[in-house]
């Protein structure tokens, strides 16, 4: 541990900044409309076309000029059937009418659309409703009038969910900009720890940590990831880590990182040539929290193997600044969630205290702590929705306290 450099001991804002400062943007990419979901645009989109691009009618009924019912007509002929997609039919006289459907262009010499369901037809010839008066201008939904073409429609930063994809299309192109997603590697290690469908000892624990951090990069869209169990045997971390490193763009390791005897990885990392940023935050769970940058200025976020520790310092750190890396347009303000009932917490330490959401009919939603045995009891954890930060130093923090809410 004498070899380290980096800062010791930092708060959690602290940690937070230098990790961000560590983390250049991503490169952009260019992908088919067809991977674009859930990306974050990395250019802007403006309007192909106006928008509608034509005149465009909102009901199916009959097209016709607004002046012969001014005039009182109340008969008109059909001359023709238009679809949408169609070019326009022409009118062509007062008395006549184009039985037209919702998304079809008004023909250039009507004014006004009398729904079918104001009507009655016998052969070719239409009567309104006895009493309906049709306004002129009715059912059309003018050109342009959403947008001009070359208008912006989406800018850079946003998160591509599916309005942003259905808007897209009206850019008129098959691909787009997004931020290109890191190769990450997660990495457990730990001699006790055993894989799902391997044999268990009585002294040996299945190693949990791997899938939750997996589950939750999956959940905020990080998907190229792969994943690994490594001893506590610094050879085989040397080698193992170093390959990692040469391979992948993240690293996020759990365990190791404490003060025990076979907490070897800030000194494997170290010697793989990792710089240090920080080793140890004010807070609780995840004192122990490491974060450091390989030869290739590699993200390394090694975080405590206590598995409440693991998923919160991923949760407050890790996912929020890749995905800030991305260049997603920065949030204004954190969500803050009151909480339900008072609380008190006495060491100098900011506290992550998972908590479950309530919603009230009356729309006002409330922090129901649920606080963990120990931060190795991750069984507590299911069925919360995330945690509450409690800064350092408040110690007391009363029912209706406005804590900042972070969700798995
Ligand atoms: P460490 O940070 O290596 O000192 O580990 C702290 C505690 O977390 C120990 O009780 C470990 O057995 C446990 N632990 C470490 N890694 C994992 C893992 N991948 N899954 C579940 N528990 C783990
Ligand atoms: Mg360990």
């Amino acid at each position: 541990m004498n070899s380290e450099t980096g800062r010791q001991r930092i708060d959690v804002d602290e940690a937070e900044a230098l990790i961000r400062a560590h983390l250049p943007p991503r490169p952009i990419t260019r992908v088919p409309l067809e991977h674009a979901t859930g990306e974050i645009l990395r250019e802007a989109v403006v309007a192909e076309r106006d928008q509608p691009p034509f005149d465009r009618v909102t009901m199916d009924g009959f097209a016709l000029r607004h002046r012969a019912i001014a005039s009182g007509r109340r008969r008109f002929t059909v001359i023709g059937t238009q679809a949408a997609g169609d070019p326009a039919m022409p009118v062509g006289a007062d008395e006549a009418c184009v039985w037209i459907m919702t998304g079809a262009a008004l023909p250039a010499d009507a004014d006004t659309i009398v729904p079918v369901e104001r009507t009655r037809r016998d052969g070719e010839t239409i009567t309104l409703e006895a009493g309906y008066v049709p306004v002129a201008g009715q059912f059309i939904h003018r050109a342009g009038s959403d947008h001009r073409a070359g208008s912006p429609l989406l800018a850079p930063g946003v998160r591509l969910g599916p309005p942003e994809m259905a808007v897209l299309t009206i850019g008129g192109h098959p691909d787009v900009a997004v931020a290109s997603r890191p190769s990450i590697a997660v990495v457990s290690t730990g001699d006790e720890l055993v894989e799902v469908g391997e044999p268990v000892t009585t002294f040996r624990i299945r190693s949990s940590n791997d899938r939750a951090v997996v589950a939750a990069l999956a959940g905020a869209g990080f998907t190229r990831v792969a994943r690994q169990r490594l001893p506590d045997d610094p050879v085989v971390l040397q080698r193992e880590l170093g390959s990692l490193l040469a391979q992948h763009e993240v690293l996020v390791l759990s365990g190791g990182v404490s003060l025990g005897e076979f907490d070897h990885v800030p000194r494997t990392l170290a010697a793989l040539g990792v710089q240090v940023v920080f080793h140890k935050v004010r807070q609780r769970p995840g004192m122990p929290f490491w974060f450091g940058t390989g030869p290739a200025g590699q993200p390394v976020f090694a975080l405590p193997g206590n598995p409440v520790s693991t998923l919160v310092c991923l949760t407050r750190y890790v996912i929020p600044s890749l995905t800030a890396s991305l260049g997603t347009a920065p949030r204004a303000q954190a969500t803050r969630v009151p909480l339900a009932e008072a609380v008190t917490f006495e060491p100098d330490l900011c506290w992550f205290l998972p908590v479950v959401l309530h919603h009230g009919d009356d729309g006002s939603v409330r922090a129901e702590p649920r606080p963990t045995n120990t931060s190795g009891d991750f069984v507590a954890l299911a069925g919360t929705d995330g945690f509450v930060e409690l800064p350092r130093g408040g110690k007391a923090f009363a029912a209706g306290y406005p804590a900042r809410f972070w969700r798995w």
